[in-house]
């Protein structure tokens, strides 16, 4: 049984629609990461399952039951914001202890509380200190503790690494998955990115305009996008457009200037117009053999590990690649080159209805 069920959930600001009809099942246990744009509902979404917000319609079930109209306090659900404001003038222990000390729980829960989170979240030296006298990450973590310690089984995250610094978000990234599969919690984290999403989530949902668009496996939303937008905004992919030529074994795509294009076998019947989306880092770029198509190197930029290249097509389309950095001096800007990539890492979808271009916009 899942332990968050919502049922055509739906919540509108005038014309928005912050949320739009959302189905969605969390199961027990489950990290969920809900990824999408900003202003796509994700906070929306997770305070309208705290109870912090009601919703226009539909339904939330906890563990089966309709929770829809029952109180924020009945749900036990911790919510952390993105701002995860800690009391100023308490202590590391106060906060960490504050949920409690409102309930009326005894000095013995709370002692017992204090020190299994303390050691938790590795804060066992700094129970006396300020918010202020911490770094983010600890702060971080006293918010974290002081959502757990309140005794709830859900939590729902706001974006809570966003106000860390990068080397920091990483590591906690790691941390705080796996707090929660300690601590058995059913989790429910909303954030704008998709490495963090990747990495951490058991499941990502990828949301936008108040609807989920995709919901499966860290692996299936990367190499099975389920539309162009969930294509470009999980890893970025380069687009071609064209018509079926057939779907199966694979799929072959004519563009408007000819040539053939390859991809995963779909269901599209011959003839229909569509795209085809490629990760760029598996858009291949190679001046030794045949490709699907030729481009001129316009610029490279120096990434690290990869080289991000980018391209144009004598039809004028740009297109960019990763590739790996011991390439550097091997491809510069002003060479031709062309360009391949592995058929199953082509997916074909049908042109979308408001056209390619509106598909793709992140508001
Ligand atoms: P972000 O990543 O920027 O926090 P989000 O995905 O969390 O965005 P929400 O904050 O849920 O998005 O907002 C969804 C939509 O609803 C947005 O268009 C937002 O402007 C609108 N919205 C949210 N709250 C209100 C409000 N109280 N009044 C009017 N519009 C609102």
């Amino acid at each position: 049984m899942p332990t968050v069920k919502l049922v055509k959930l739906s919540k509108s600001y005038g014309d928005i629609k912050a949320a739009d009809n959302l189905d969605l099942e969390v199961k027990d246990g489950e990290y969920l990461c809900v990824l999408g744009p900003t202003g796509a509902g994700k906070t929306t979404l997770l305070r309208m399952i705290s109870g912090l917000l009601a919703p226009d319609k539909g339904k939330i079930f906890f563990n089966g039951k309709d929770y829809t109209g029952k109180e924020i306090e009945e749900r036990k659900a911790a919510l952390l914001s993105q701002t995860y404001a800690l009391f100023p003038q308490l202590t590391v222990e106060e906060n960490i202890l504050f949920g409690l000390d409102i309930r009326g729980a005894d000095e013995r829960t709370k002692e017992q509380v204090l020190i299994s989170m303390l050691d938790l979240v590795r804060l066992s030296g700094r129970s006396d200190a300020f918010p202020r006298e911490l770094s983010g990450g600890m702060q971080q973590r006293t918010a974290l503790a002081r959502a757990l310690a309140s005794g709830a089984d859900l939590l729902l995250l706001d974006e809570p690494l966003r106000a860390l610094d990068a080397r920091l978000r990483i590591s906690l990234r790691t941390e705080l998955r796996s707090l929660a599969k300690t601590l058995n919690m059913t989790a429910i984290h909303v954030t704008h990115d998709q490495d963090e999403a990747l990495v951490m989530a058991d499941r990502v949902a990828v949301i936008r305009d108040g609807r989920i668009l995709q919901i499966g496996t860290p692996k299936e939303v990367w190499d099975e996008p389920a539309t162009p937008f969930v294509a470009n905004f999980v890893g970025q992919s380069n687009f071609f457009t064209g018509e079926v030529l057939q779907s199966s074994p694979l799929t072959l795509l004519r563009t408007p200037e000819g040539t053939v294009l390859k991809g995963r076998p779909s269901d599209l019947p011959q003839g229909t117009s569509a795209v085809l989306g490629v990760k760029i880092g598996n858009t291949e770029l190679t001046k030794e053999r045949k490709g699907y198509l030729k481009a001129r190197v316009e610029r490279i930029i120096f990434e690290g590990r990869n080289l991000h290249v980018d391209m144009v097509m004598d039809s004028g389309q740009r297109i960019s690649s990763k590739v790996p950095s011991w390439r550097k001096g091997k491809i510069v800007a002003g060479d031709m080159v062309e360009i391949y990539w592995e058929e199953s890492k082509g997916t074909v979808f049908p042109m979308p209805p408001s056209g390619l271009e509106n598909e793709l916009k992140v508001e």
